[in-house]
Order: structure tokens, then C-alpha cells, then sequence
């Protein structure tokens, strides 16, 4: 009787044990993989293994930088907003350091003179489409129209036209890369995310907008500070929370060894290195098929 209840208490305990350690490696899983959707996906593995998991130079789609080094890239997206992307540089500047911002073609419109400030800085302007559209949404002939347009403002605000391109919400088809690779484009994932955005922001953020954050400063910075691993880009957005997280994010940063860089140092610093010109002049008229080939990998 006795010996009965000790095997099932003993099972019980091995169960335990099995179920902790399990959820303990998915767990773990899911922060090497840097989410539970490349956790659990074959794919993500399968490029890891091979070396594939920074960058696919089929589709120009740069996904993190080498861990040899000890260096992280900062990004900014969706501005410039006239209550933050100033505060950014300006804590940039201090440092001197340099970042990238992926901007929006309608908000380039109002703040040209942001712009040129980051390119006069020394930092990197990227593309973030016209209208900050889900592209996985919209025929093809559109996300060319959303791509160009931006590109046409940046280009109007600080006289180059821009290398890199984010999709917004990182929503894209397998014929969005190829697309954005024939127009000359890099497109660029992120790795760690601030969780600093608001949800319906556009133009200019008002008070109740900023609000809405639901974040503090000291939040944004200490979620990066323990997120971070070398070669990662980290994703932050153009707003007056994350200006003011910068300070105390160099800081742990810099103490931590960690240099910032841009996206193209990071890419040159891959293996082989993507080398991509910082200001590309399309030639001539570009002709594009009706229908695109398909690659296989995951997105
Ligand atoms: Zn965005």
C-alpha cells in the first residue's frame, strides 16, 4: 500500500520535473530565438544553423548583426515628430553617436527641416513608407507608390534618397522584399523591441497621445538594457517617453562594453560584408514583372 503511493508520488514528482524543464527550454527557446514564432519554427533553425539568420542577400533583408561584435544599432521609427525626434538628436549629438530613423513620407512632409538635421548629424534616414500602410495588405503597384513616395520627400528634405526600408509593423509579402531589392533597397528587421509606440499616433503626438504610451522612461530603457545581445538592432519609435530613456540607455550600454553603430557599419561588419551605398541614384526608368517568384524562407 505504502510502497503504491510512494511509485505514484515518485511519478508525480518526475512529471513535475519534466514539465518544469520543459517549459524552462521553451522559455529559454523563445529568448535565443528572439520570440516564440522563430522559437517554434523549423525555418528559423534551420537558417541559425547554417548561418543564414542575419542576412538573405536573395532578398536584401537584413535581420541582425554579427555576435562576434560587441556592437548594437539603434533605430527610430515612425517620426519625425516635432515633440520628440529634436530631444533624440540632441541626446545622440551629446554622445556622439549616430542612429537610424526610418521615417514616414507624410510626416517628412511637415518636418523636412528634422531630416536634414539627422543627415546633417551624421545619422541615417530610412524608408518607412508614404503612409505607414500594412504592405502585406495592399496590391503591388501601391507598395511601389508607398516606397517611391516616401523616398521622394526624403529625398526633397535632405537631397538623398534613402537604402534602407521598414515595412511597417515588419508586415511584408515575399514580393515586397524582391520589390524593395529591385528599387535598390535593404530591408531591415529589428531584434529588441522597447514596446515604447503608440498604438494610433499620427502627425503630432498630443498630450493625451503621449499619455497613451502607458510607459515610463526608466520602462523603455531597462526593457532594452535586458534585452540586448551583440549584433542586435534594437527597435524604438520617435516619441518624447523614448528621447527621454536615451540618456540612461547609453549609459548601461557603454558600461556594458557595447559600442552603437548603424545599420550599414552593422552590415559591413557581417560576414561576408553587405556593403550598400548610402545614397543611391536610380538611373533610368526600372521595369518590374507582373508577378514575382517566390523564395522560400520564412518572413
Ligand atoms: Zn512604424
Amino acid at each position: 500500500m505504502n510502497s503504491g503511493k510512494k511509485s505514484k508520488s515518485n511519478k508525480l514528482a518526475i512529471l513535475a520535473v519534466v514539465a518544469i524543464v520543459l517549459v524552462g527550454g521553451l522559455f529559454w527557446l523563445r529568448k535565443e530565438a528572439g520570440g516564440i514564432h522563430n522559437a517554434l519554427s523549423v525555418a528559423y533553425w534551420y537558417d541559425r544553423f547554417f548561418g543564414l539568420e542575419t542576412y538573405k542577400p536573395e532578398v536584401a533583408y537584413f535581420m541582425r548583426g554579427s555576435r562576434k561584435h560587441r556592437d548594437v544599432c539603434f533605430t527610430f521609427d515612425d517620426g519625425p515628430h516635432e515633440s520628440s525626434a529634436a530631444e533624440i538628436l540632441d541626446a545622440l549629438k551629446n554622445e556622439g553617436l549616430h542612429a537610424t530613423f526610418f521615417v514616414v513620407g507624410i510626416r517628412v512632409k511637415q518636418h523636412p527641416e528634422l531630416v536634414k538635421r539627422m543627415i546633417d548629424e551624421g545619422n541615417e534616414v530610412g524608408n518607412h513608407t508614404q503612409d505607414h500602410l500594412r504592405l502585406d495588405t495592399l496590391p503591388i503597384k501601391n507598395v511601389r507608390a508607398e516606397i517611391e513616395n516616401c523616398a521622394t520627400n526624403i529625398e526633397r528634405a535632405c537631397g538623398r534618397r534613402p537604402a534602407l526600408l521598414r515595412p511597417p509593423g515588419m508586415r511584408f509579402k515575399h514580393d515586397t522584399l524582391l520589390l524593395a531589392k529591385r528599387m535598390g533597397y535593404t530591408t531591415v528587421g529589428w531584434n529588441v523591441g522597447a514596446k515604447d509606440f503608440v498604438p494610433k499616433a499620427s502627425g503630432q503626438l498630443t498630450p493625451e497621445e503621449i499619455a497613451e504610451i502607458h510607459t515610463t522612461p526608466d520602462e523603455v530603457a531597462q526593457r532594452v538594457i535586458d534585452n540586448v545581445k551583440p549584433g542586435e538592432i534594437i527597435l524604438l519609435h520617435d516619441n518624447p517617453v523614448t528621447a527621454r530613456a536615451l540618456p540612461k540607455m547609453f549609459a548601461a550600454l557603454k558600461k556594458d562594453g557595447y559600442q552603437i553603430k548603424t545599420v550599414t557599419q552593422m552590415l559591413a561588419e557581417l560576414d561576408p560584408p553587405v556593403i550598400i551605398d548610402p545614397d543611391p541614384v536610380y538611373k533610368g526608368k526600372l521595369t518590374f514583372p507582373k508577378s514575382w517568384p517566390k523564395y522560400s524562407s520564412k518572413t
